[in-house]
């Protein structure tokens, strides 16, 4: 039994892989080691049966037909609405808006909320920490309202310098917007400190999710976030699917920000009127299909549990980030003490790209390049790192062959 085997067997680690059909195939003929969940999870089965049934069963659209299917339908997707509640403890099903995922829900909210709100000179609080969809959309609200970006610098460990962000908060900033878990480097922040700090200064606070829903419960009323947001994605859900939790009178204040069907209560030449929240933000036809596998995903990862969940992908990062150190010329990035099972590495003599080839060559998938957060490796001075981030069914034979290929491409460049 390999150090890996035996490990796996006395921790009691979780072992789900066969779950998932897509792991079973080859890649290059190699067995397939999927360590970019931070990108994209793997697809229970139980989530494609279930948008496979909805389309052969119950497919028609919402809201609109008084004909059972649409009846149907319309009750699948509110249950949804009510399986993301419940992943997030939010206290009602009216403050969950479906969205495409994380970078349209934090675009809802700059044009929704930002536009009518900020004025200029108010301020937006960031951290250097963010993935870029929780940047861009703050700085395209900035240019139209003359607010004022301001970024809380990370430490060498790749944390929030939380003196510098508290020292960041005044009576100008209207919102801080900062990541539950970073993607690039893994740290998880102290966001429930972070969040009562921008509330002592009169700021409302938004929490990227994208990288925590999977990987540890999430309370939005313990957290007291005014707005957390996250992609279906990455939750072992479809692609195209994702919610915004707002608190339901900051909600219910939120003018429109796109137009069209379902999201009107009448509409007349001379002026329209508009449904309540969440209709409000949902026009056209949502993605009905994918919130119904997205509410299996969530069924999925309850029957799984996220408390176990959470312990697995600590060995494994623990377990990883013990064997990388062993191998000469590795630098891990992000050493925060509090980190998620994503680790962010640089091999001396070889650029990331040619080392995600390599490992791809031996079944090995990871991910290489900024991680759509260019200001982290602005920091660090580098164009990129090589990374390999964990979710449920990875196990340490995963480890195992990610190092393993590493000490391969160590010695082709040699
Ligand atoms: N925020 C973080 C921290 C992310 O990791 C990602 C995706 O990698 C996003 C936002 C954007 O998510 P999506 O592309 O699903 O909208």
């Amino acid at each position: 039994m390999s150090e890996a085997e035996a490990l796996q067997v006395q921790e009691g680690l979780l072992d789900r892989a066969a779950d998932f059909p897509l792991l079973a195939n080859p890649v290059h003929g190699k067995t397939l080691h999927y360590l970019d969940n931070g990108a994209t999870t793997q697809k229970p089965a139980s989530v494609i049966e279930a948008e496979r049934v909805f389309y052969e069963r119950s497919n028609a659209n919402i809201h609109r037909g008084v004909h059972w299917l649409s009846q149907h339908a319309t009750d699948l997707y509110e249950i949804a609405r009510e399986s993301v509640r419940g992943l997030l403890n939010a206290r009602l099903a009216n403050e969950i808006v479906f969205t495409r995922g994380t970078t349209e829900a934090i675009n809802l909210v700059a044009a929704s909320w930002g536009r009518a709100n900020l004025k200029a000179g108010d301020e937006i609080l960031l951290t250097w920490l963010e993935h870029h969809s929780n940047i861009v959309p703050w700085q395209l609200l900035c240019e139209q309202t003359g607010a004022v970006l301001r970024v809380a610098p990370m430490t060498e460990s790749g944390e929030v310098d939380l003196d510098a962000f508290r020292a960041l908060l005044n009576e100008r900033t209207r919102l801080a917007a900062f990541t539950h878990v970073s993607n690039a480097l893994g740290t998880v922040n102290p966001v429930e400190e972070m969040t009562r700090m921008a509330h002592e200064a009169g700021a409302l606070v938004l929490i990227d999710g994208a990288q925590a829903v999977a990987h540890q419960r999430v309370d939005v009323q313990a957290l007291d976030c005014d707005f957390y947001v996250f992609s279906g994605h990455k939750l072992y859900g479809p692609t195209g699917i994702g919610a915004l939790y707002g608190r339901k009178a900051l909600l219910d204040a939120m003018p429109p920000w796109q137009g069209g069907g379902d999201m009107i209560l009448t509409v007349a030449f001379e002026g329209s009127t508009y449904a309540p929240a969440p209709q409000r933000f949902e026009a056209g036809t949502p993605n009905i299909a994918g919130t119904v596998g997205l509410a299996a995903a969530i069924e999925y990862v309850q029957s799984v549990g996220l408390d176990a969940i959470a312990r697995h992908e600590q060995i494994l990062l623990d377990y990883t980030q013990e064997q990388l150190q062993r191998l000469p010329g590795i630098r891990i990035l992000g050493t925060a003490a509090h980190k998620a099972a994503i680790v962010s590495f640089m091999v001396d003599g070889i650029h990331p790209h040619d080392l995600g080839t390599i490992l791809d060559s031996e079944g090995v998938a990871i991910r290489a390049g900024h991680h759509c957060a260019m200001p982290i490796m602005t920091h660090f001075g580098i164009p990129g790192t090589a990374r390999a981030s964990f979710a449920l069914y990875n196990s340490l034979a995963d480890v195992d062959a990610l190092v393993d290929a590493i000490g391969k491409a160590q010695s082709l460049f040699g």
